[in-house]
């Protein structure tokens, strides 16, 4: 099969198209043929080496979470799903063993895993991970729904449990899980301000239809948001952004408020007011990926057709290290997917 493998940490130039072996199903996994994939933030971090042990993977390495593919295989033991049968993925693998996954917390799984491997003809998925899609759903939108859905809605629904009294700033609104989170705080009934850089990713982010955008780089985010607000501010402000947005994610967060953030795509390091952060009695709350539940929850919603996820560009698998290129250069509003096969 065509595979796109790194085999050392670097740029995008890392990113070899290779044919290699075709993988061999064990007794609980699916041999799937890939259909399309995406590119995400995480991809890069592995890809660069991020310090964080949580980005790193075994090298060789075929990258890639997201996936909409067709089972075309099994192993023996697979008794949920035949062949022809249309999947993507929840990527998070969680041990089963430790504590947490024992006591159905297995969100916070001690010895946890993410799946890889969907930039490639074919992959595997054990069966375990595999979440069943309607036919009828785009593959490109297909692509876009487990790092950016799933993500989102563990951040929104299962710890910042958003409802209708909630107002959402969601930060760059057009990217893959700001766009999501626009949808996931809509369908809840929320008010919604979504923020974007520019003209264009301005005019992007309103085809979301959220309450408000605000552009992050030519208004006063905090003061925009203060006015929409009646000087109350944002019930709950989604974080991905980390060093460029916290002092104004505080700022604008309410009184009582929360912020969950899953990403620090402009950096880790922070400094925070801790007297106002108690004053205003927030609640910060970090999250990663999300359940099986948050998954089966959230793909109800590509299944009927509620949630279209922004796709910004579409590139074929020899292209991979274009995509990587692409996101890093933070040039495209919504995501680049990846198609691998029809
Ligand atoms: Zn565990």
């Amino acid at each position: 099969m065509l595979a796109v493998r790194m085999h050392r940490l670097g740029g995008p130039d890392v990113l070899e198209v290779e044919e290699i072996a075709d993988p061999v199903p064990g007794p609980e996994d699916l041999l799937v043929r890939v259909q399309a994939t995406s590119v995400n933030r995480r991809d890069l971090w592995i890809r660069a080496g991020h310090p964080h042990p949580a980005y790193r993977v075994p090298l060789p390495a075929i990258l890639g979470i997201d996936l909409c593919a067709t089972v075309i295989a099994s192993g023996e033991s697979v008794n949920r799903f035949a062949d022809g049968q249309r999947i993507t993925i929840n990527p998070y693998i969680t041990c089963g063993r430790c504590e947490n996954c024992r006591r159905e917390r297995s969100q916070y799984c001690e010895d946890f895993d993410v799946f890889h491997g969907a930039y490639a003809e074919l992959a595997l998925v054990p069966q375990s991970l595999a979440v069943p899609v309607a036919a009828d759903v785009p593959v490109e939108h297909v692509a876009c729904f487990a790092n950016s859905y799933i993500t989102a809605w563990q951040m929104l629904v299962g710890k910042a449990h958003v409802g209708p009294d909630d107002v959402v700033f969601v930060w760059a609104g057009t990217s893959g899980l700001g766009s999501a989170a626009v949808e996931i705080a809509r369908l809840a009934g929320a008010r919604v301000i979504a923020s974007a850089g520019g003209e264009r990713k301005r005019a992007v982010a309103a085809g979301l239809s959220p309450d408000l955008v605000v552009d992050h780089h030519a208004e006063d985010v905090v003061e925009r948001v203060l006015e929409y607000t009646d000087g109350r501010g944002a019930t709950i402000v989604f974080e991905h952004v980390g060093t460029a947005t916290w002092t104004r994610s505080l700022e604008l967060c309410a009184l009582g408020g929360t912020i969950v953030s899953a990403g620090a795509t402009s950096g880790d390091e922070v400094t925070m007011d801790v007297t106002a952060m108690f004053v205003k009695q927030l609640r910060i709350l970090g999250s990663r990926l999300g359940t099986m539940e948050d998954a089966l929850a959230a793909i109800r919603h590509f299944d009927s057709g509620r949630f279209r996820p922004l796709v910004a560009e579409v590139l074929p698998l020899e292209r991979v290290a274009d995509g990587h290129r692409l996101l890093e250069q933070g040039a495209v509003a919504g995501k680049v997917v990846i198609r691998v096969s029809d």
